[in-house]
């Protein structure tokens, strides 16, 4: 597995900072709000003074999360004498608080998990056999020696919870499951959080589901479905957040690869899963996206959903034709 860690840069850049803007990426989950606020709560207990920002804010679905309520969706013109980004593949990916944050001229701390990861910033911290950019900030916390807090638990569990579906993902790992341990001996609830995240969907997003259902296609070991503006109007659904459709349609037994297409304002989202033996990474990075071998994306600007699907399905196809399942 791929991994930079440039873990003296980053302490020395660290020790030399007192005001610490932490960022996260753009439509954050779990693990970007986790790893965020865990960080932030660890900073904050090292005696820091800490800003959280992400564009639009914080999501009502993570404010049970320690410090939820203190993110930013701008950063106001606030100084800051070290940015850290977690959970972020690429620099576009920050949004406009990355800009603002960047315009400061500090040093960078990029700690994340993508093994699409561009590698930006002036310390790297950057392991893709992490299943979640939680864990790389624990591993980090350790190196540093610091405590780990309840609020630090609780996020970091949180941010490794989500990222691996309650740990029903094929990259989960001895090491993650021991950490995640730790956590809950440190303060995390473990059942709070999975009640809060992986086992609730919200009744306007089932409903949604209901309504894609039908059109959903499964060919040649693809399963895929679009969401149209108009699907998320009438499900009531403003922030065209689909539940992780995409996750349910992996589950289909003779599906290899699974995708969603979103209609966006800027064009199409597309949403990528596969089972071990099948690397969609590679795929999105041709579509200038990023992720992971099993879980990745892309933004496809300008494009109709009919557009996109011409254009991504076929690129899945040659996914399938590259790989075989490892396990059957
Ligand atoms: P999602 O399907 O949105 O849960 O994303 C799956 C994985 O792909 C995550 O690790 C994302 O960070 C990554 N990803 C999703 N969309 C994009 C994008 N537009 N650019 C780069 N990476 C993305
Ligand atoms: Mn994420
Ligand atoms: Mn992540």
């Amino acid at each position: 597995m791929t991994a930079r860690m440039d873990w003296e840069r980053a302490a020395q850049l660290l020790a030399a900072a007192q005001n610490i803007i932490v960022l996260t990426h753009i439509d954050p989950d779990g693990d970007a709000f986790g790893s965020m606020l865990g960080l932030a709560a660890a900073l904050r207990d090292m005696g820091r003074r800490v800003i959280t920002a992400v564009d639009g804010g914080i999501d009502p679905a993570f404010r049970f999360l320690p410090g939820a309520d203190a993110v930013q969706d701008q950063l106001n013109g606030q100084n800051a004498d070290l940015v850290i980004v977690t959970d972020c593949s690429d620099e576009r990916r920050i949004g406009e608080v990355g800009k603002a944050g960047r315009a400061l001229g500090v040093p960078v701390i990029n700690l994340d998990h993508h093994r699409t990861n561009t590698h930006f910033g002036d310390a790297v911290l950057v392991d893709a056999s992490t299943v979640a950019a939680s864990e790389g900030v624990l591993d980090w916390l350790d190196v540093l020696g610091a405590h780990i807090g309840p609020a630090t638990a609780q996020c970091l569990l949180t941010g490794i919870v989500t990222d691996t579906l309650c740990f029903r993902t094929s990259n989960v790992t001895e090491r993650a499951l021991g950490k995640a341990q730790r956590l809950m001996q440190a303060g995390g609830n473990l059942g709070e959080i999975v009640a809060r995240t992986v086992n609730r969907t919200p009744a306007p997003v089932f409903m949604l589901w209901k309504a894609v259902m039908p059109r959903v296609r499964l060919e040649d070991h693809i399963i895929w479905a679009a969401i149209s503006q108009s699907d998320f109007r009438q499900a009531g659904i403003h922030d065209e957040d689909d539940g992780h459709f995409v996750s349910l349609l992996m589950q289909v037994d003779q599906a290899y690869v699974a995708c969603v297409l979103t209609e966006v304002e800027r064009g199409v989202d597309i949403s990528i899963r596969s089972v071990p033996g099948f690397d969609v990474s590679a795929v999105a990075l041709a579509l200038g996206g990023g992720g992971h071998t099993q879980a990745a994306g892309a933004t496809l600007d300008g494009l109709t959903l009919a557009e996109a699907e011409a254009q991504v399905i076929p690129l899945l196809r040659d996914a399938v034709r590259a790989g075989s399942p490892q396990i059957r």
